[in-house]
């Protein structure tokens, strides 16, 4: 029997080859810039096919590659002639109203869980955009409008379930392999396979208070320097604030020039007292527009869907830094009206509050004592704009590098190439300490590195 065949007498889901119709939907990821042909796709129906699946990959010596919700910009949920195990059909999210506690499938998207927790006005800190797997964004990181809040997706991970590369169930919380339960916090999905999330969930929405300040090209430097002395001066942590620059889409209303977008989101039920902080945010960096209208929490979460589809071509680089000063804001503002186009972008988030009372040993994830995030993200949809694009992203990068504090989250990272880079990168991503943790643990639970398509933790 060829390896199709073995996996169909042994999974439930679809198994897809490259004769099959379905092929090239079913090996499509989101970042278009990735195009690999692998030898087969299982769409597992059930948490029963992982196991079956690893073991043909063990079997077969063919490459396996795990995909959730498809995003990962460095394209690790597929492979060139190897076995894609896509877990996008196991969506189920079950929410305990008591406990607050919400499991969720390995399948699910942001858009999945938000929908869920919504009518028990619950929510889980996550992502920004909705179509995010929730699998791939918990295993490196999960920043979002949370953030400040209550920290990463990930401090708010309780429990997961793995089936390992021996095809074993671990259930790893906070009585039982309590190691691998800090692994996955931020390790990315070296360890196996997560079939099952358990999130605790915060009251929040449906209405939320949020919005965004638009100020045009020409004042950004002194929003910059005024969201800067406002940032120093202590934000209370409900407010996540999100500052985009970007090429607005065509009938953007101040016109085709690059915007600045402070956005916010207030996670409490304390309008009055959110009233007076975002007042303050206003009056530090005196935008053009305010634009704030009644939302819900569901709808804010997929405001921004549009400008990310399936199939854009896209490479990006990240980096904290705590210095917002004249040299930064230059190398920002600068860059920012260079780019003149519609597709890539670039946030800088304000990180502390929740996230940085976690200590830095607490999880994998980097640069807990950072003021700011950068992600710098390209996304085009021509070919033939690949190298200036990626080239825009890579200069903005060596452009912040004297300026930035250099933490590095996983998740915002495009696709490097060798896997000398990677090892490099695992090192400079967690530093020593933390890479020996992950690497016992690694050698504990698949010393063989099946698990290498991801942010790699070599096994030695
Ligand atoms: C448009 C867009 C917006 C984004 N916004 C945010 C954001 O706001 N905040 C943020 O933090 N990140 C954000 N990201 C980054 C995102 O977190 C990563 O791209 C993440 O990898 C996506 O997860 P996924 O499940 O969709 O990806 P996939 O490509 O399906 O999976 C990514 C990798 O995760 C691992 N993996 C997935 N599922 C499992 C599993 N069940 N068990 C073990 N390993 C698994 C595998 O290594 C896989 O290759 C965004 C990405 C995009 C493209």
């Amino acid at each position: 029997m060829d390896t199709i065949d073995t996996l169909r007498s042994r999974v439930n889901g679809t198994v897809t080859g490259p004769r099959d119709a379905g092929y090239d939907d079913g090996r499509a990821v989101w970042n278009g810039m990735i195009d690999r042909r692998p030898a087969a796709l299982v769409r597992a129906s059930a948490v029963a096919d992982i196991a079956p699946t690893i073991a043909v990959a063990r079997e077969s010596g063919l490459p396996l590659a795990i995909r959730g919700g498809g995003h990962n910009v460095a394209g690790n949920g597929t492979v060139e002639g190897g076995i894609v195990l896509d877990l996008g059909g196991l969506t189920d999210v079950v929410v305990d109203r008591e406990t607050r506690e919400v499991r969720v499938g390995p399948g699910a998207t942001l858009g999945h869980l938000d929908r869920a927790t919504e009518p028990y006005g619950l929510a889980v800190p996550v992502g920004v955009v909705s179509g995010t797997g929730v699998a791939g964004l918990t295993l490196g990181g999960g920043i979002g409008w949370l953030t400040r809040r209550y920290g990463l997706t990930v401090d708010n991970l309780l429990g997961v379930d793995v089936v390992t590369a021996a095809g074993e169930t671990v259930r790893a919380n906070a009585t039982e392999n309590r190691e691998l339960l800090w692994g996955v916090r931020g390790g990315g999905g070296n360890f196996g396979v997560v079939s099952s999330f358990t999130f605790q969930a915060y009251e929040l929405g449906p209405d939320v208070y949020a919005g965004t300040f638009i100020t045009r090209a020409g004042d950004w430097e002194a929003a910059l320097r005024g969201l800067d002395a406002w940032v120093r001066g202590g934000v209370p942590d409900p407010l996540t604030v999100i500052v985009t620059f970007m090429t607005p889409p065509p009938g953007f209303e101040l016109g085709d020039d690059p915007v600045m977008l402070t956005g916010f989101v207030w996670a409490s039920a304390d309008r009055v007292h959110g009233e007076k902080v975002v007042d303050g945010l206003q009056a530090a960096i005196r935008p053009d527009v305010a634009a704030i209208e009644p939302t819900t929490w569901t709808a804010w979460q997929s405001a921004a869907d549009g400008l990310f589809p399936k199939g854009v071509r896209a490479y990006w680089k990240n980096t904290s830094f705590d210095r917002l000063d004249a040299a930064t804001i230059d190398v920002i503002c600068r860059r920012g009206r260079e780019q003149t186009w519609l597709g890539t972008g670039f946030d800088i988030h304000v990180m502390e509050g929740a996230f940085g009372r976690v200590a830095e040993d607490a999880t994998p994830f980097p640069g807990r004592t950072s003021r700011y995030w950068l992600n710098v993200y390209g996304y085009w949809p021509d070919a033939a704009d690949d190298d200036a694009r990626t080239a825009f992203v890579k200069g903005f990068a060596a452009d912040m590098a004297p300026h930035a504090a250099g933490a590095q989250y996983v998740n915002f990272l495009g696709h490097e190439g060798s896997e000398s880079e990677a090892r490099a990168s695992a090192l400079s991503v967690y530093g020593p300490e933390k890479l020996a943790r992950l690497t016992a643990l690694k050698r504990r639970y698949d010393p063989d590195n099946l698990f290498r398509l991801n942010h790699n933790i070599p096994p030695s």
